[in-house]
């Protein structure tokens, strides 16, 4: 089988037309949410299509001049989240956004349990899943995170490879939707007949669609979804049941 899934960050007002898109999709999805930030919002300045800059809204001023262009970078308010996520996987990404790489190990564990408990209270199921903020890792993040119960971990880096790593603690993902060739990336994972389970991880930030570039738009991550959606070969699920249902035929 081949899986395919979604995995976004941060919990961004832009994610309810996402998952607007993915149920029509009849997908699944996993979103890296920071629990104890619901509700903030910024304004994140870009330079072409990279966000570089979180801004709050105090010190924003439109008028002034700037190389950066800026979008909204809103999450989603406590009171709206079981209802907006409910159906798709929700992981953790640290409770206030972290570097885990700079803390000690007690304040990594610190910082990731407290989002587990507070997102499985919220929805009522075990939070296993995991997206380094920032990307970074380290040995010692690992180790803090395998103690958390954490059964996988996202870091930034990407692969050309379909075949799931064997240390899922540092899950790279396939492909970004801003990467140049991931059109021919995903042409290619259709298109491949491996005995092997394969597997496909995108990711991409809400806020990204917003941008409204020739690059990232809402349009290209449907034209994305109706590539890989409705087909017999393909599951579009979580990247929670992907990863569970690679390694159960592994064993
Ligand atoms: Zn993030």
């Amino acid at each position: 089988m081949k899986y395919f899934t979604w995995n976004f960050d941060d919990g961004l007002e832009e994610d309810k037309e996402i998952i607007r898109i993915l149920k029509q999709n009849n997908m699944g999805a996993t979103f890296n949410l920071n629990s104890s930030l619901f509700g903030k919002r910024k304004m994140i300045g870009r330079i072409g299509n990279l966000g570089i800059k979180e801004v709050p809204l105090e010190e924003y001023d439109e008028k002034r001049f700037s190389l950066l262009k800026y979008s909204i970078h809103y999450r989603i308010p406590e009171d709206e989240i079981v209802d907006v996520y409910s159906g798709f996987e929700v992981a953790s990404h640290t409770a206030e956004h972290v570097n885990l790489t700079k803390c000690s190990k007690e304040e990594c564990i610190r910082q990731v349990q407290k989002d587990q408990r507070k997102l499985s209270e919220m929805f009522q199921t075990e939070i296993t899943g995991f997206a380094y903020p920032y990307g970074r890792s380290n040995a010692s993040t690992k180790e803090a995170l395998k103690e958390c119960g954490i059964t996988y971990a996202r870091v930034i880096n990407s692969t050309d490879s379909f075949c799931l790593v064997s240390d899922t603690m540092e899950l790279p993902m396939t492909g970004w939707h801003l990467q140049k060739n991931i059109f021919e990336k995903i042409q290619r994972f259709i298109d491949s007949e491996s005995e092997e389970d394969e597997f496909f991880l995108i990711f991409a930030h809400g806020y990204e669609f917003d941008f409204n570039t020739k690059e990232s738009n809402f349009e290209k991550f449907k034209r994305i979804c109706d590539m890989v959606a409705g087909r017999d070969d393909i599951c579009c699920c979580t990247t929670g049941d992907a990863i569970t249902a690679i390694k159960n035929t592994r064993k």
